[in-house]
């Protein structure tokens, strides 16, 4: 089998690629950024490269190679050419509050997202949902992976009550530091050729778990540290790895400052299958499920089909995003205002000229 094909290189790529085939360009995945340099992995191997100035001139941030992306190359000895970018089949990405187009893309086609919590102090439903929420918002089926639990005397009780939440994706239990366990699930769920990115909370266990699956002993002081010109520090190290058994690790810092951005003009979202299963049913087609007449989740709620414990927590979440979009469209209101405020300034000091 090639390489590319090894890394998840299939035929929807392969589709975007052949107008670039007679230009003599190679393809390649990106694997690692850090800075400028790009590190690419082709059939020729790893190299390193930098984005040609046309494509950083005629694209947005978030449309930029990021890791996981595919990606057309003009191959060189030492410094290759980065010219384009496949188009991404999804990506892992965050918008940023306040600019409806902007958007942080953080990895690119991804398989399947591992949401981690540590069964220590991390454990928390509402955060989960966030980081589900956001996962499905991107269109990426989610691993929920509940670590740490050595820590605690029942951990099946904690996977109990996310099992309750009625999302339906696989809940496992897991010790980073019990390396016979970790291959039960890993084999099962990690499967080769398939991508998978690390999400979830400073301290959960992202580092241990991958320095364990990937069976190198890559110190988390090892990636590259750097100030930002505010002067706040930033890890700019983010790695797509092969693990032993032929699935790819994206583990990036960026991860880790990951929840719920919420736009002050987009409406409120929410992802549960049960729950949009559901509300195919409501009379109203934005029925928010929580007094309209005629509302097949309160219904299914009322009938015991839907369990009280999913619509409470829909609840909580739904107005969590009411109460962060409220804010966010008096922070637009006040800016506006602000902006008003400073061009009258202006005229008048150029009427009084001071
Ligand atoms: P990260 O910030 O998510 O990358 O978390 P780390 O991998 O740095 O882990 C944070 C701390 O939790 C470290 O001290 C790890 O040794 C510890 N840790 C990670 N996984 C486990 C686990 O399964 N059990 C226990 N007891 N400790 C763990
Ligand atoms: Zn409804």
């Amino acid at each position: 089998m090639s390489l590319l094909s090894q890394y998840g290189w299939n035929s929807h790529f392969e589709q975007h690629y052949t107008s670039f085939l007679n230009q003599g360009l190679e393809a390649g995945r990106v694997t690692a950024i850090n800075a400028f340099n790009h590190t690419i992995i082709s059939d020729n191997g790893s190299s390193t490269a930098m984005l040609a100035g046309a494509l950083m001139n005629s694209k947005e941030t978030w449309e930029l190679p990021k890791v996981g992306d595919w990606v057309v190359f003009k191959p060189y000895d030492d410094q290759s050419i980065i010219i384009d970018v496949l188009p991404r089949q999804n990506a892992i990405s965050r918008k940023l509050p306040g600019k409806s187009s902007q958007q942080q893309v953080i990895a690119a086609n991804i398989d399947a997202a591992l949401i981690i919590q540590g069964l220590d102090r991390d454990f928390n439903l509402q955060r989960l949902q966030r980081y589900l929420q956001q996962v499905y918002q991107c269109g990426i089926q989610p691993v929920i992976i509940l670590n740490k639990q050595d820590l605690v005397d029942a951990p099946e009780a904690y996977r109990q009550q996310v099992l309750a939440l009625g999302y339906n994706c696989p809940v496992l239990l897991t010790s980073a530091l019990n390396h016979e366990q970790l291959g039960d699930w890993t084999s099962q769920y990690l499967q080769p050729g398939k991508t998978f990115a690390l999400l979830g909370s400073s301290g959960v266990g992202k580092s241990t778990l991958f320095n364990a699956l990937s069976g190198l002993a890559i110190q988390k002081e090892g990636s590259v540290s750097t100030f930002n010109n505010k002067g706040q520090h930033t890890t700019t190290a983010r790695h797509l790895t092969m693990l032993p058994n032929g699935s790819m690790l994206i583990d990036s810092p960026g991860m880790r400052e990951f929840g719920l951005t919420i736009d002050a003009d987009e409406g409120v979202s929410f992802h549960h299958p049960q729950i949009e299963a559901l509300s195919a049913k409501c009379r109203f087609r934005d029925c928010t499920h929580q007094q309209e007449p005629g509302c097949a989740v309160i219904d299914a709620v009322e009938e015991g089909t839907l369990p009280m414990t999913v619509y409470r927590n829909y609840l909580k979440l739904i107005r969590e995003q009411y109460h962060y979009q409220a804010s966010a469209m008096e922070k637009k209101r006040m800016e506006q205002q602000f902006g008003k405020l400073s061009r009258q300034i202006n005229a008048l000091r150029r009427k009084r000229k001071y």
